[in-house]
């Protein structure tokens, strides 16, 4: 994370002193940097400038207002999950003709309200669920541009728990169904089938299974031409890899102009949806610690974040860098486990890390910008943090932090509930 720098031994987002805004706001605490935000939409953006496309950002990798918000004000698309999230994009006063709605499980009322919102495109991911969008757009008396998601059977080579493009996943239509599928749309009234897609996985460092997938889609698109069904756009999915402690990231922008040149002259419209690429390194997570344990075979730093601020490490055993914010005072390093208060041995944030540390001391656990915040609960009925968006010399406060009384304001003793 470039916008990230040591000044006088205190660790700095844009120039931002992490121990002043760790005062602030408190913590644990996610902090993002918009200018590094912006600086990855815009290499996915500039990469593809030489042919017609959209960079729909997959909102769940990171959905907050302010986060959709500045990448709306660039262009950018939406990549949405659910009827929460369209809600979410149009909060953010993203337009609905810039969303494609993705997902294996979309229930009638999010189809109708994407419908009537007037999305750009479904990906849709089975025959019966093109049966149940016609019937929809029909009774709404609209029809549904559509695009199908190919599951190309190549293996993306990451984390099976974020591999979703083998056949045997739950995601996308079988390759080898695929035409089958497009007939069966193209015979449905009430839909108007406009491209073919896929998404193979996350974390995906190795560009060739992505190129695999491309030529897949290429041949179908081919074969859909020459049946007259030429699809109008092509979209190849996010789960570009990011850094987090030695991985060599792909380089986005030469992808991208590899992509823009291989499809110059076929005449479509290319999308991709990059989520932990676009946020993942804009953010991190500040912790303090509370207590050193070191009467154990182990030594422990128990930290104020925990497993349900930051699910990764617990959820996927992933690695997360871990550094002080500041230099000064704690003298040598030491190993220390990582871990935060909640009642669980998977509640572990990094293992064998070499920290100078105190209790009081302020951490960053870095590169915690995806499918950090999103993923966080209230376990242990722990409040979420605060979110601080980092904006030149501003620190905008962009979600506060959830207070104890909101977290089970709608509940009900036994004799308040009413009964149904
Ligand atoms: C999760 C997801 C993405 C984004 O994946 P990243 O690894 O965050 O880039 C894109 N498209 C679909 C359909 C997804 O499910």
């Amino acid at each position: 994370m470039s916008f990230l720098q040591r000044i006088g031994g205190e660790l700095t987002l844009e120039g931002v002193g992490l121990e002043s805004i760790a005062e602030r706001f408190g913590t644990p605490c996610y902090v993002y940097s918009r200018a590094a935000i912006e600086g990855a939409y815009r290499e996915f953006d500039e990469g593809l400038a030489g042919i017609p496309h959209l960079v729909c950002y997959a909102v769940k990798a990171n959905s907050n207002l302010a986060v959709l918000d500045t990448l709306r004000r660039l262009g950018a698309g939406f990549d949405i999950v659910s009827g929460g999230e369209l809600a979410r994009v149009l909060a953010a006063g993203g337009r609905a003709d810039r969303v494609i709605f993705s997902g294996v499980g979309k229930s009638r009322g999010e189809m109708r309200a994407a419908l009537e919102a007037g999305i750009r495109c479904f990906n849709v991911e089975s025959e019966p669920e093109l049966e149940r969008l016609d019937a929809i757009a029909g009774a709404l008396g609209k029809r549904a541009p559509v695009s199908l998601r190919i599951n190309p059977d190549v293996d993306a080579r990451t984390h099976p728990y974020i591999s979703t493009g083998l056949a045997g996943n739950k995601f996308g239509i079988p390759h080898d169904r695929a035409l089958a599928a497009y007939l069966k749309a193209a015979s449905l009234p009430n839909l108007r089938v406009i491209g073919i897609g896929c998404h193979i996985g996350s974390q995906i460092l190795d560009t060739a299974p992505l190129d695999e997938a491309l030529d897949r889609v290429l041949e179908l698109a081919q074969s859909l031409a020459a049946q007259g069904m030429k699809p109008e756009h092509l979209d190849l999915g996010g789960g570009f890899g990011i850094r987090y402690r030695d991985e060599v990231a792909p380089d986005i922008r030469g992808y991208c102009e590899a992509l823009a040149k291989k499809l110059s002259s076929a005449g479509y419209q290319v999308m991709l949806e990059p989520g932990r690429a676009i946020v993942g390194p804009a953010g991190m997570l500040l912790t303090r610690v509370e207590y050193l344990k070191l009467d154990k075979a182990k030594r422990f730093a128990v930290v104020d974040a925990s497993m349900s601020e930051l699910m990764r490490p617990a959820l996927y055993g992933s690695y997360h860098e871990i550094v002080e914010v500041s230099e000064r005072g704690a003298g040598a390093p030491q190993r220390f486990d990582v871990v935060g208060p909640v009642c669980e041995s998977t509640d572990v944030l990094g293992t064998d890390r070499a920290l100078a540390i105190e209790p009081g001391s302020l951490l960053a656990i870095l590169s915690a910008g995806a499918y950090g915040m999103a993923m966080a609960s209230n376990y242990n009925t722990r409040v979420r943090p605060a979110e601080v968006l980092v904006d030149g010399a501003r620190a905008l406060e962009v979600r506060p932090r959830e207070t104890i009384e909101s977290l089970f304001s709608s509940e009900k003793r036994i004799d308040d509930a009413p009964a149904r």
